[in-house]
């Protein structure tokens, strides 16, 4: 079995990007500017941000966090976001989900420019990816696909699995996976919470994708001899002899399907790691297309 290992994948990105930035540094004193907004104070939700920015800090990329109170409005978030469109300093623009009950996602998504849309949600983006067409793809979805590619795995004529159906995960996956190119030209099945026989798919997949946020959810019955797993779920579950108070765990029930397995994702250091090296990469390239910057 090999770890499909997210810190050495992302390494390899992050260390290309820095490089990359340095010479912009260095020759016009211009580096990418991400904004990312925040609201309230979810624990994880901190967590991530704290980790883009963080991420974004150690390639030399800049970054600025604006932090609303949970009880923020609509308006006083549009407002926000119309603002950092219209700045010229700002290549990229994210709006950590999930968000408060009051506020409209979908509302937020479309208000961000498609051009400085780094989380690639807005409904042009994701209609550019369904075509097939030079756009920024979602940072979880495109992480995968960068894995995939450090490992120089094959997904040309495999029967892929996916579970979970999310429109920032499961939904473009199962797209990219399909799609008529090198890094797609899959057979993929996308089951859901509706599907009648989800062991049978993922006991004949050659790789499955688990993106439910159910703990332990697939079990080492449904993975085939030699499958691949990556595993993109993010678990908290309670542990007292933590210092958190929880453990972090993901979707597979890791420790009985691995030895299963001729490649596997931990959580954490897999999926997660390479969803913020993907994010870098849009940021990276809203700069450069923003700029008209050959790469
Ligand atoms: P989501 O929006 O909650 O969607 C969950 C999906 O799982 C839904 O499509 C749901 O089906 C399906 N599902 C739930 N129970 C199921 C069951 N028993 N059998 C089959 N399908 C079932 O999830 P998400 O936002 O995609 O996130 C999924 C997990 O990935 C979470 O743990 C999340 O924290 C994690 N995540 C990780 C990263 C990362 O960077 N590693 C990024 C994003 C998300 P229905 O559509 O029928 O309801």
């Amino acid at each position: 079995m090999i770890l499909l290992d997210g810190k050495i994948a992302s390494r390899a990105i992050n260390e290309d990007l820095k490089q990359k930035l340095e010479k912009f540094q260095a020759s016009d004193n211009q580096s990418p500017h991400l904004a990312a907004i925040l609201i309230g104070n979810n624990p994880a939700s901190e967590t991530y941000v704290a980790s883009k920015v963080k991420n974004c800090e150690a390639i030399g990329m800049r970054s600025t966090l604006i932090r609303f109170d949970e009880d923020v409005n609509d308006q006083e978030l549009l407002k926000k976001i119309q603002m950092l469109n219209s700045d010229d300093d700002i290549d990229g623009i994210l709006v950590q989900l999930p968000l408060t009950k009051q506020i409209s996602e979908q509302e937020i998504i479309n208000t961000i420019s498609p051009l400085k849309d780094v989380d690639g949600f807005h409904p042009v983006n994701v209609g550019k990816m369904v075509l097939g067409l030079p756009t920024f793809i979602s940072a979880t979805p495109y992480g995968i696909m960068l894995m995939l590619k450090h490992y120089h795995i094959e997904t040309a004529g495999k029967n892929i699995a996916v579970i979970g159906r999310s429109n920032i995960v499961g939904t473009p996956i199962s797209i990219l996976l399909s799609r008529n190119n090198s890094e797609g030209n899959a057979t993929v099945t996308l089951c859901h919470s509706k599907t009648k026989n989800i062991h049978e798919i993922c006991k004949k997949a050659d790789i499955i994708i688990a993106a439910i946020g159910k703990h332990g959810f697939v079990t080492a019955e449904m993975v085939k001899q030699g499958a691949i797993v990556i595993d993109v779920g993010i678990n908290r579950i309670k542990d007292s002899s933590k210092k958190s108070g929880y453990e972090l765990t993901g979707d597979v029930d890791f420790k009985n399907v691995a030895p299963k397995c001729s490649y596997i994702t931990p959580v954490p250091g897999g999926v997660g790691l390479m969803t913020i090296a993907a994010l870098l990469m849009n940021t990276y390239n809203a700069f450069l297309t923003r700029r008209n910057i050959q790469d």
